[in-house]
């Protein structure tokens, strides 16, 4: 039986098909709906608990975390039918994320959000520095000196060997972030975002995913969409329907975080010259204990091993050393985990985020690979959806973002295992003013020096992440290293194309299109017609870009470079393809 009713559809009253049906039987997918979109789950077809209506849309995202409004944001840009469900009612104000890194960073600038983060985050005067010390009221032990935002865009200006990001680091909190992807995804016509709507289950057929999910008044629909995306966290319960494991370290350690509004302390900073304004002070003791600035400058959070809840506030005052009116917000527990998905999906249903990977926050590899799924996926579903995706290119997600969370998974444990190198060197005598707490304190220091800088270099693990082994790329044997802590700009096959500047002050990665890019660089005058007009053929997107530039040229240090939407390389040469057939076929996932 089929039914016309009015639902709520992003702030007006929209008309949409809704099918009611009997439950058990899935109707063909179809791409009937007026408002081209799903519509959202307030109605009620009848006043039983439980309501057969089946919403359409082409993806349905499980999940409004920091992944999962990314991935709206980029399907929604590129013109996808999607719906955003999440079991919460309205976005959190609380504390975990706060660094964008600087391919997180690249990725927005893309998306057309970079500047509206920078806005909504931390001031970009604000030095990123880290301290070790005893307090922040005596002098630091170790002071590990990070640029502020305009500093590192000063960096970035001045530098043209492509070894540097497009975009600096942002420090933003993820409570401030969430709620700026939730209204840009809100403003796209094709999304629809639907808080306080619980995933329950869901199976799938050769043509789509039917999820039974449930809003906050306890009625039960289900949605069809022709792929689904789990981006429900650690504790995902997608990744268990579909049986998937996560394999590695879990609960690692346990640690409480409390969420504090500090007005003054930001101004008072008591360490180092004074105020010494930075981002992470750790604080040298049996506990763990690690203060962190939050993005408005007035927020902080504590992180400790204590054993209960209650002594986060006095942990918090002896963390800061000097009197401060404050206000405690939150208290919470969290585990440390190092894990890995068996699989980054099963048939229509993939996995992206923390419900796929989990990391120690130390490198801050935690939402900044997620964004990177989400990337990925996105115009690899876009493709497959408007039909010049061949069935290589969904399965490709799996190869190229599994191995970049092993990766990530294994920086993380890198960088966990110097931050306990050094805090093992904690001694009870550390404040003690004698020979023996002033070796103590000289000793932290020294291995700090060397350990602590794992947390906070790792420009090699955000920049250099490179695809190996991808069905949709045309691997050149060989390649080079995979390193954490440092970047070495390549155009090798699966890297992200290094970002230089043209000589009229423009950057080469906002001149890539948002489909293919073909690149022709310097004096070439190869005819390239055949390979573009092979990639008409397969109704891919391409752009061709000419750049004469000799900077660019000879850093890429070809002639001809072909780029994928996320910017990636996917073929490189000096003459145009011996089959441009073939590579068009391959690249778009179809041999
Ligand atoms: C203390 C701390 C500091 C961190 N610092 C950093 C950092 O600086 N940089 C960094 O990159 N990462 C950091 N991380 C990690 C980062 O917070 C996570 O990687 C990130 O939140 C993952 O995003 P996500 O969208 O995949 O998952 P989540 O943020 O966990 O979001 C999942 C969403 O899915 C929803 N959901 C779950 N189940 C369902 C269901 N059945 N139906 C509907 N919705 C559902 C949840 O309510 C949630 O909103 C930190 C983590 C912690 C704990």
């Amino acid at each position: 039986m089929a039914s016309r009713r009015q639902v709520m559809s992003r702030g007006s009253m929209a008309v949409v098909d809704v099918k009611c049906r009997e439950r058990g039987t899935v109707p063909a997918w179809r791409t009937g709906c007026q408002d081209g979109f799903a519509g959202r789950l307030t109605g009620s077809a009848n006043n039983s608990d439980t309501i057969h209506c089946v919403l359409q849309t082409e993806v349905l995202i499980i999940g409004a975390g920091p992944v999962g409004l990314t991935l709206a944001v980029e399907l929604g840009r590129k013109g996808i039918r999607t719906l955003l469900i999440e079991k919460k009612p309205a976005p959190e104000f609380l504390p975990k994320m706060e660094r964008c890194n600087a391919r997180t960073m690249e990725i927005f600038r893309r998306m057309g959000l970079a500047t509206k983060v920078r806005a909504a985050g931390l001031r970009a005067d604000v030095p990123m520095d880290v301290y070790v010390a005893l307090a922040m009221n005596e002098p630091p032990l170790l002071h590990l000196k990070y640029p502020s935002v305009a500093e590192a865009q000063a960096d970035i200006a001045a530098c043209n060997n492509g070894s540097m990001p497009l975009e600096p680091y942002q420090l933003i909190s993820q409570y401030t972030l969430e709620p700026l992807l939730k209204s840009e995804a809100e403003q796209l016509p094709s999304v629809t975002v639907q808080y306080g709507c619980e995933f329950l289950s869901l199976s799938q057929d050769d043509d789509g995913v039917t999820a039974s999910v449930q809003s906050e008044q306890g009625r039960v629909s289900e949605v069809r969409a022709q792929y689904a995306v789990g981006c429900d966290g650690g504790g995902s319960s997608v990744r268990k329907q579909l049986g998937i494991q996560l394999r590695g370290e879990g609960d690692i350690l346990r640690l409480y975080q409390a969420l504090y509004y500090c007005r003054e302390l930001f101004d008072r900073i008591p360490i180092g010259d004074g105020p010494g304004h930075g981002r992470h002070y750790h604080i040298a003791d049996g506990q763990a204990t690690f203060l962190i600035m939050q993005d408005s400058t007035r927020h902080w959070t504590l992180h400790a091993t204590v054993e209960r809840p209650e002594e986060m506030a006095a942990q918090f005052e002896r963390a800061v050393g000097v009197p401060v009116s404050y206000e405690m917000l939150y208290v919470g527990q969290w585990k440390q985990n190092l894990l890995l998905a068996d699989r980054y999906g099963s048939g229509r249903v993939f996995l992206a985020g923390d419900s796929a990977h989990l990391v120690i926050p130390t490198g801050g590899l935690g939402m900044n690979t997620g964004v990177g799924d989400s990337t990925d996926l996105s115009w690899k579903l876009a493709g497959t959806l408007r039909g010049w995706g061949g069935p290589q290119l969904l399965a490709s997600y799996e190869i190229e973002r599994r191995q970049v969370g092993d990766r990530n998974v294994g920086a993380s444990r890198y960088a966990s295992l110097g931050r306990r190198k050094w805090r093992s060197q904690y001694r009870p005598n550390i404040r003690e003013r004698s020979i023996e707490g002033q070796q103590t304190r000289d000793n932290l220091a020294r291995i700090a020096d060397v350990e602590q800088r794992k947390t906070n270099e790792m420009i090699g693990a955000e920049l250099g992440y490179r695809y190996v082994g991808s069905p949709v790329i045309v691997d050149e044997p060989g390649g080079p290293e995979h390193l954490f802590r440092e970047y070495v700009p390549t155009t090798w096959p699966g890297a992200r194309l290094p970002h230089v500047w043209l000589d009229d002050g423009t950057p080469v990665q906002d001149r890539v299109g948002e489909g293919y890019t073909l690149m022709r660089l310097g004096s070439t005058s190869a005819d390239t017609a055949m390979l573009e007009s092979a990639m008409r053929a397969r109704n891919a997107p391409l752009d061709v870009l000419t750049i004469t530039d000799t900077v660019a040229r000879d850093l890429y240090g070809y002639d001809l470079i072909l780029l994928r939407p996320d910017m990636h390389v996917v073929w490189r040469g000096h003459r145009p393809p011996g089959d441009p057939g073939h590579l068009a076929a391959l690249i778009t996932g179809h041999s």
